[in-house]
């Protein structure tokens, strides 16, 4: 199984021979950067438009109201042909951010693994990030494949012991900072009389710390974790002054997405 997965990932690596040669300039590598990234920000924002609504990929229906929308009216139309509704500002992000991400990835590789290897990698934590912004959710589903995809590339960075024991790691601890947030809720509700339904950390979050923990391998994932989670409280602290300053706060109801910080603590480990 190792031998197999490293090898998988060492054919990967040889790709980029066939695409880069020596008379290919830099100027090129980074124009087909631009165009990957293009192709990887489509993937996120249709992986993204699917996948929380059929579970499945499925057709992309316009969201305002849910005609189904042409391959070439996706690909290509801003607005809805049914109902005028434009795209929501994301579909940009997105794309903005990816080419970026391609383009730096080409001169920061990570962790030793080439571009091409990368790529897998990208689109998945993307579209975890865009799904749990948009619907505060981490899927089952997007979960259960993303468990095999980071074991590959925790068996390949750590072994298939130092993978295990990172992921054990990582869901410990976000499993501690779960029940932390439901006694919390408990405490609190109790104290205001009224159910809390929101709690800060959902048990998605549990099972995408294990994820990482794939990726990061024992201990670096608990410092990828705790780095997260600080930033994270930091950011939710600012968050929850602004609201109360402008006079918009909802007692809990304004939990912000995790996964993202998740992500900026073990990406920044990596880079350290
Ligand atoms: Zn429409």
């Amino acid at each position: 199984m190792n031998l197999y997965l490293g090898l998988t990932i060492a054919a990967i690596n040889r790709i980029p021979v066939f695409l880069e040669s020596a008379d290919n300039p830099a100027i090129q590598t980074v124009v087909i950067s631009i165009f990957l990234g293009f192709i990887l920000g489509f993937l996120i924002n249709y992986l993204a438009d699917v996948l929380p609504a059929t579970r499945r990929l499925s057709q992309p229906v316009c969201p305002e109201c849910k005609q189904p929308f042409s391959m070439k009216e996706y690909l290509f139309s801003l607005r809805c042909a049914h109902c005028r509704q434009r795209r929501t500002v994301r579909y940009v992000i997105v794309l903005i951010s990816s080419i970026s991400l391609s383009v730096l990835l080409r001169f920061f590789p990570f962790h030793g693994l080439n571009f091409w290897a990368t790529l897998p990698l990208l689109i998945y934590l993307g579209m975890i990030v865009v799904i749990d912004l948009e619907h505060r959710l981490v899927l089952m589903e997007t979960s259960l494949f993303g468990f095999i995809l980071i074991l590959i590339y925790g068996i390949y960075f750590h072994g298939i012991l130092g993978a295990i024991s990172g992921a054990l790691g990582g869901m410990l601890i976000m499993l501690v900072f779960y029940i932390l947030g439901v006694v919390f809720g408990k405490v609190v509700g109790k104290l205001r009389h009224k159910a809390i339904n929101e709690v800060p950390f959902g048990f998605g979050d549990v099972v995408f710390g294990m994820i990482l923990g794939l990726l990061s391998g024992w201990p670096a994932i608990a410092a990828a974790l705790i780095i997260g989670i600080l930033v994270f409280s930091a950011y939710s602290l600012l968050w929850l002054i602004g609201l109360i300053l402008t006079k918009r706060y909802k007692s809990f109801s304004n939990a912000q997405a995790l996964t993202p910080f998740l992500i900026l603590g073990t990406i920044v480990l990596f880079y350290l």
